[in-house]
């Protein structure tokens, strides 16, 4: 019996089936079972160590949660939620047989001492789930501010003179527009974007153009005439007609073909921010034209 006691939470999940094991085949000793036998007697191996298996799957809050269930089913005490005077008798029960304390204990894999921690939990708070004592204090294995900066100078020296420049990238710049890597746009590409009219044209823009945004809008007037573009926004908004999708998705396409950007979140923030250089374009036409 003071086997069980010492059951520890840190014992590896093996060692927990190893001990149930043992415990089955020497038997707990008590007697309620039908004929006066060990209560261990009544349950077949593979039926105790599916549950405790299946328990030591679970996490400590979940387990904790069916063991106070257990506690509320198997104990008699009209007086939860205050203190307790003298403690309350449980017995317990698994699949409607009468079990001792000790088969209870492997048939769910806990120790004797956080059963008891968990009785005296359910008779202040019922059913509720309880919480880590120590959520102020920093785990044993924390490492002292300074070594995690030194860490992070390290690495970030490291970084700096060792690693692979991209082309046209100045180093310690994290912006893309600082310097943008440009890469000339096949005719095959725009031949998918524009009709073949305007293929050559197109071509030019984006050989001359060197900066994203200024590119975009050059691009413009060979995806949208002016009376589109002086009534519209990219979405529609402000009670304005949306741009036809699909042709602001090739100018989307031809812009990050010359400018290619490999992260996506990073490639829809600038996206973002050419759509609101559209959309002054787009301003601009109108009231020109209002001016003429
Ligand atoms: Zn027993």
């Amino acid at each position: 019996m003071a086997d069980t006691e010492s059951i520890v939470r840190e014992e590896t999940p093996n060692a927990v089936i190893e001990r149930a094991k043992k415990f089955l085949r020497e038997g707990c000793g008590c007697s309620p079972g039908s004929k006066g036998g060990p209560c261990s007697r009544e349950f077949r191996e593979e039926t105790v160590l599916f549950n405790l298996n299946n328990c030591l799957e679970l996490t400590s809050g979940e387990l904790d949660l069916i063991i106070l269930a257990n506690i509320q089913a198997f104990t008699r005490n009209d007086y939860v939620g205050t203190k307790r005077n003298g403690t309350s008798r449980c017995t317990y029960q698994f699949q409607s047989v009468l079990i001792c304390k000790e088969m209870f204990l492997h048939l769910y894999g806990i120790s004797y001492s956080r059963l008891r921690r968990l009785k005296e939990h359910y008779e202040t708070h019922g059913i509720y789930p309880r919480t880590h004592g120590n959520t102020k204090r920093l785990p044993s294995n924390t490492l002292p501010q300074s070594t995690t900066e030194n860490v992070h100078n390290f690495l970030t020296n490291y970084v700096e003179e060792n690693a692979f420049v991209l082309p046209g990238r100045i180093p310690g710049f994290k912006s893309e527009d600082v310097k943008v890597p440009e890469i000339p746009v096949g005719e095959d590409v725009i031949r998918t974007c524009v009709t073949p009219r305007k293929v050559q044209s197109v071509y030019a823009t984006l050989q001359k153009e060197k900066e994203r945004h200024r590119c975009a809008v050059k691009l413009l007037p060979y995806f949208f005439s002016d009376e589109e573009l002086k009534g519209s926004n990219t979405d529609g908004t402000h009670g304005k007609h949306p741009l036809d999708s699909s042709k602001l998705n090739s100018l989307r396409v031809l812009v990050f073909s010359k400018f290619p950007v490999e992260c996506t979140t990073e490639r829809d923030k600038l996206w973002k921010q050419i759509k609101a250089k559209i959309n002054d374009r787009c301003r601009a036409i109108k009231y020109a034209k209002r001016a003429n």
